[in-house]
């Protein structure tokens, strides 16, 4: 139910930045997920739709965008993706890196039947 509670949580803002601004409906709302979120796209989707029933974004859609985990090589100091299950350098083969994003989620439109709002935080 992991889905659920991230979809309600975007619900929340979504209401919120109705009320704020005066928005009868919504059309779509754009989120970037990072991969080690553990999201699933068709997953969030379905549960959006559900959750947002008798909402102001009812009928709206959620397009979801996955961010890819990034890492930091602490031996060649190279930025690389992780993909998959390579816990490696792809640069160098070291195994001693940091991780620098893939734990993002945010809402990055909003789109409404007038305008566009900007960039908002999960
Ligand atoms: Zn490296």
């Amino acid at each position: 139910m992991h889905e659920l509670s991230i979809a309600q949580s975007i619900l929340d803002i979504l209401k919120n930045e109705a009320v704020t601004n005066g928005y009868d409906s919504i059309d779509s709302v754009t989120v970037e997920a990072g991969e080690m979120t553990g999201i699933v796209p068709a997953s969030l989707e379905l549960c959006f739709e559900i959750a947002a029933k008798d909402t102001v974004a009812k009928g709206s859609s959620i397009e979801i965008v996955m961010l890819p985990i990034t890492a930091s090589c602490n031996d060649c100091e190279k930025d690389f993706d992780i993909v998959g299950r390579a816990f490696e350098c792809p640069h160098c083969e070291s195994t001693s890196f940091k991780v620098t994003g893939g734990n993002e989620l945010r809402i990055v439109e909003i789109e409404v039947p007038d305008k566009t709002e900007g960039a908002i935080t999960v």
